[in-house]
């Protein structure tokens, strides 16, 4: 194993955790980790918070400085693998360099979705951005200034986030969205209504079930034309309207791709000696009984440390295996996490909405306990997440009575 090749295809949250856990797992062979941005590995969760916000101390880089070449990790920045020879086992280089590998994890993650009514301004450029890498971030620092009238399209996680970033800023906001709810994706309505009353508060205009009909310049100003026919004027356009996984090179070499790189439960794609972990890839759930992709930081260090240990020969973390799924935003001064299923079909709350800290429990129709959000208590958010795994059946008094200890309860049911 000693003398063998690892090959990293893309240098971000997956590509740097995957390289380290080899390291970690004593992992004595070449680890190659390629990555077509300029940056050392970095934090995404940061673009649209403190990097917008301080961007002079905001820090994101996954690892310190020294920590690739004091653990021997070949780090290949600026560098786009363009072609996966899955039978050769080699990637190439945008450069023409080819790099033979034994095992190969494709951390590609996933590119903004473009929005073609857009493209009538013009394409990306000095007033129309999206919000992906650091450079984009970068880009939306004088953006974000008082006083310019900030057009967001997208309610959705990111775009909510941008809107808390730029109204703390000065900026003025509308928010416009088609469907007829914000964060509809991933948040039950009792939790997103709550959310936008305090955007609202806070000045944000937000057009709920408004899809955008038209674009245009008007007299140095970007006009938004909605199917309503309300016409919404700013400095600036930002969207954030979902991702698309980056699966060009899997699916040029043949592997199986559905709506993402289709992966097991230990990272295996289609390809025996390929893995893929992130963003781009679609994983098997055992909950559900089908693939899944989820674009989480959780996920991407969840499934890289799978894949590293798979590619040794060894299984996933036990913990690991059985975790609920779990992310986070931060906006308007509150710290929301997220467990398990969010499309549960009752919510119950312990504190209220109105004034956090607050936790709201999803229950199934049969009164199981299958998810929960924590609201400026992220510290009851490992107990609830204990309690989700084991389905826990509790009382509805007694999840709502704030004096009842989840850690507790948890433990009751452990
Ligand atoms: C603004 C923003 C805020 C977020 N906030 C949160 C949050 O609050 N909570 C949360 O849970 N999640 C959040 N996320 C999501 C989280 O950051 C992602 O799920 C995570 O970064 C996915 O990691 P990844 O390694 O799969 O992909 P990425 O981090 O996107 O890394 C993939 C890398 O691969 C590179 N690459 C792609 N193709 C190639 C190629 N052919 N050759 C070389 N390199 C290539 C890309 O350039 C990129 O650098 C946020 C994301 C964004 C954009």
């Amino acid at each position: 194993m000693n003398a063998s090749t690892i090959v990293i295809v893309g240098a971000g949250q997956a590509g740097a955790l995957a390289a380290a856990e080899l390291r970690q797992q004593g992992y004595a062979g070449r680890v190659v980790l390629i990555g077509e941005e300029a940056h050392a590995p970095y934090e995404r969760p940061p673009l649209s918070k403190d990097v917008l916000l301080q961007p002079q101390t905001a820090r994101c880089a996954i690892h310190g400085e020294t920590f690739y070449t004091e653990r021997n990790i070949a780090l290949r920045l600026g560098a786009a693998v363009t072609a996966l020879d899955a039978q050769a086992r080699t990637v190439t280089l945008d450069s023409g360099e080819s790099i033979a590998f034994d095992s190969l994890l494709l951390a590609t993650g996933a590119r903004v979705r473009r929005l073609p009514v857009l493209d009538a301004l013009g394409g990306l450029g000095e007033s129309v951005h999206t919000l992906r890498t650091l450079d984009d971030a970068q880009r939306l620092v004088p953006v974000l200034q008082p006083g310019k009238r900030v057009l967001l399209v997208g309610a959705g996680v990111i775009g909510l986030e941008l809107a808390s970033s730029a109204v703390e800023l000065g900026a003025q906001v509308a928010v416009i969205e088609q469907a007829p709810r914000a964060m509809a994706r991933c948040a039950p309505p009792v939790l997103t209504e709550a959310l936008c009353d305090l955007h609202r508060a806070r000045g944000v205009a937000l057009h709920l079930s408004s899809p955008l009909a038209a674009a245009a310049r008007e007299n140095g100003e970007i006009v938004l034309t909605l199917e309503d026919g309300t016409r919404v004027a700013g400095d600036a356009v930002i969207y954030g309207i979902g991702v698309v996984p980056e699966t060009a090179l899997a699916e040029a070499a043949g592997l199986r791709v559905d709506n993402g790189i289709v992966i097991d439960a230990q990272c295996h794609t289609s390809c025996a000696h390929i893995y893929a972990a992130g963003d781009a890839a679609s994983q098997w759930d055992e909950a559900s009984g089908r693939h899944q992709r989820r674009e989480t930081w959780e996920n991407a260090n969840r499934q890289a440390q799978t894949a590293a240990r798979a590619m040794l020969g060894l299984a996933p973390e036990a913990e690991q295996a059985h975790e609920a799924d779990w992310f986070w935003t931060d906006q308007c001064g509150l710290n929301i996490q997220f467990a398990g299923d969010m499309a549960a079909p009752e919510w119950l709350a312990r504190g209220s909405l109105a004034a956090p800290p607050c936790v709201l429990f999803g229950l199934d129709g049969e009164g199981a306990l299958v998810g929960a959000i924590t609201v400026n208590q992220g510290r009851d958010m490992r107990s609830a997440k204990a309690l989700i795994v084991k389905r826990a059946r509790i009382a509805r008094e007694t999840l709502a009575d704030p004096a009842q200890n989840l850690r507790n309860l948890a433990r009751e049911f452990a």
